[in-house]
């Protein structure tokens, strides 16, 4: 029996782990992973982090995790299949067997959305991918396109432009939504297009990927740009499935939980990407994992 245990080991879940063993709580961090750093593992640079500027997302990764260890932080590998509320009591299915605890921490993270057009599925690692940093050195010297306006997209625009020969950004809008950092980096790089108001509405190939076919919303036309890659940052889903009708969750599925972290079930609480929030990034995960952490011990007591 636990007093508490933290569901995720992504910036939110370690967060939470190094507070709660300096608060000295008897925890255990669970993940299906044995690496862990969730989104930010696979994360090209990050410059947004305090005292931390420009560092990889692995080394990023790596130093939480180092971080969780030095203090001792214990970590159970499982696949959690849903969590009870026992009262006092809450039980955490997983495919390993049951875990007990007095509170639980809920910091499953998010995981990349799909485009939902033709050939996407079928062309999923022959071409299309959802990880720049991961899959990007295959494309070393050829033509890409990365699809999406926010941070992820930008940030895969240009660490692609660093290996490629031609990277084209397309965009639904024609403003990017990602930071304006961000932006200026990418209109310094000579090999990126960027392609406004345009929806992809097809990817064609047949072993592997060819074209992508693009909808100019504005002139209502469509053409077809010659690419080998595509790479599709649209926007991430929270990792809430198991938890649904457990917690209160927004239409998306992000858990109803303000920054006090506190779900609808008392003693369950939510931290990081998984939050309905404003801004999500890696310093409000972690800022998530200790007030989730403030808030069991309130809750303990
Ligand atoms: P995001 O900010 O939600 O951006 C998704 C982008 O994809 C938007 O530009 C959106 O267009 C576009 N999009 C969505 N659905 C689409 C569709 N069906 N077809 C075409 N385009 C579509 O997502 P993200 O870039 O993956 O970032 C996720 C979160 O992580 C964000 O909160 C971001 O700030 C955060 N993040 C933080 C860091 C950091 O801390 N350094 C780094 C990376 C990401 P519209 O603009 O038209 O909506």
């Amino acid at each position: 029996m636990y007093d508490l245990l933290i569901i995720g080991s992504g910036p939110a879940g370690l967060g939470a782990a190094i507070y709660g063993v300096r608060a000295g709580l008897n925890l255990a961090v669970i993940d299906r992973s044995p690496i862990s750093g969730g989104q930010v593992l696979t994360t090209y640079e990050v410059d947004n982090y305090l005292g931390l500027p420009g560092i990889s997302g692995s080394d990023m990764s790596e130093r939480f995790r180092e971080h969780a260890d030095k203090l001792g932080v214990p970590f159970l590998m499982a696949e959690v299949e849903s969590v009870e509320d026992c009262g006092e009591k809450k039980l955490v299915h997983t495919d390993e067997g049951d875990y007990e605890a007095n509170a639980v921490i809920l910091a499953t993270g998010a995981t990349h959305a799909m485009l939902g057009v033709e050939g996407e599925m079928k062309l999923a690692g022959m071409g299309v991918s959802y990880c720049a940093t991961c899959d990007g050195a295959f494309f070393r010297g050829r033509t890409v396109a990365v699809i999406g306006g926010g941070d992820v997209a930008v940030e895969d625009a240009i660490f692609l432009a660093g290996l490629c020969k031609k990277v084209y950004l397309v965009h639904r809008r024609e403003a990017l939504r990602a930071a304006e950092s961000l932006q200026r980096k990418l209109r310094s790089m000579a090999n990126i297009e960027i392609v406004w108001n345009s929806e992809v509405t097809q990817i064609q190939g047949e072993d592997m990927v060819e074209a992508i076919v693009v909808y100019n919303n504005q002139t209502k036309e469509s053409h077809s740009l010659d690419v080998m890659g595509v790479f599709i940052a649209v926007g991430v889903i929270p990792n809430t499935e198991m938890f649904k009708g457990f917690v209160n969750m927004d239409e998306k599925g992000y858990i109803l939980a303000d920054e006090t972290c506190t779900t609808s079930v008392p003693g369950i609480f939510a931290a990081g990407d998984i939050r309905k929030k404003a801004l999500r990034q890696i310093i409000t995960a972690v800022a998530d994992g200790a007030n989730a952490v403030n808030s069991v011990q309130s809750y303990l007591i």
